[in-house]
């Protein structure tokens, strides 16, 4: 049976650590995973690649890109629109490759509705005081921005009843390796299997 990727989507709170968590797992199982890169009509922060982080793009171009159908999913967050390219993804899975979508609810839930076998992962810090922490040590943001983090996970929180698994970010290892075991299980599951299990159907008929 040929293995065809899945579709992996990984939401989480500002703070809870995913960057690294996806660092770690493709450092580990690189030819394995393949990481989406969206398109955003937001500027690109200080430090960011367009390409790398994201595709930087105008809000006509994004707009042409929808009439082109040319996105797997899109939303508006906070103002601008992010998507989710469709060739890069498709092209990946073809070849056998999970891809990561690291995306917000809205996405997600439109992505498992389009792709039935997509893998909804939440990923959260061990408790509300350790976001706080970890909000506070990376030392890059004021103390406005890491309030309106905090004020965004609150909303956030409301939805992780939607996702299949929480990730409890405690110990990064841990949390890597529940992470693609999971993604493995998800490869088991009966609705990845319709075709084969019709086609032994077939045969066991035939015996
Ligand atoms: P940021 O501006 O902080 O990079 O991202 C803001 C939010 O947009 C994050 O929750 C991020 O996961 C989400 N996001 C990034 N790319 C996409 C995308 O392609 N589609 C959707 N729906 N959300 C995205």
């Amino acid at each position: 049976m040929k293995k065809k990727g899945i579709l992996v989507v990984v939401s989480g709170f500002s703070g809870a650590g995913k960057g690294t968590l996806m660092k770690a797992l493709l450092k580990e199982h690189g030819e394995q995973y393949a990481l989406s890169i969206s398109a955003t009509t937001r500027e690109p922060r200080e430090g960011e690649e367009h390409g790398r982080e994201y595709f930087f793009v105008s809000r006509e171009e994004f707009e042409q890109m929808i009439e082109e159908d040319a996105l797997i999913e899109y939303a508006c967050y906070v103002g601008n629109y992010y998507g989710t390219p469709k060739s890069y993804v498709l092209e990946q899975m073809e070849a056998g490759r999970d891809v990561i979508l690291e995306i917000e609810i809205q996405g997600a839930l439109k992505v498992k509705e389009r792709f039935p076998d997509t893998l909804l992962l939440f990923v959260t810090p061990p408790s509300a005081a350790e976001l706080e922490n970890r909000l506070r040590g990376r030392k890059t943001e004021t103390d406005e921005v890491i309030r309106s983090r905090l004020e965004r996970a609150v909303e956030e929180a409301e939805f992780m009843e939607s996702y299949e698994y929480i990730l409890v970010n405690d110990d990064l290892d841990t949390c890597v390796r529940e992470m693609h075991e999971l993604i493995q299980a998800q490869h088991l599951r009966t609705g990845k299997s319709r075709e084969w299990i019709a086609k032994l159907k077939e045969e066991l008929r035939h015996l």
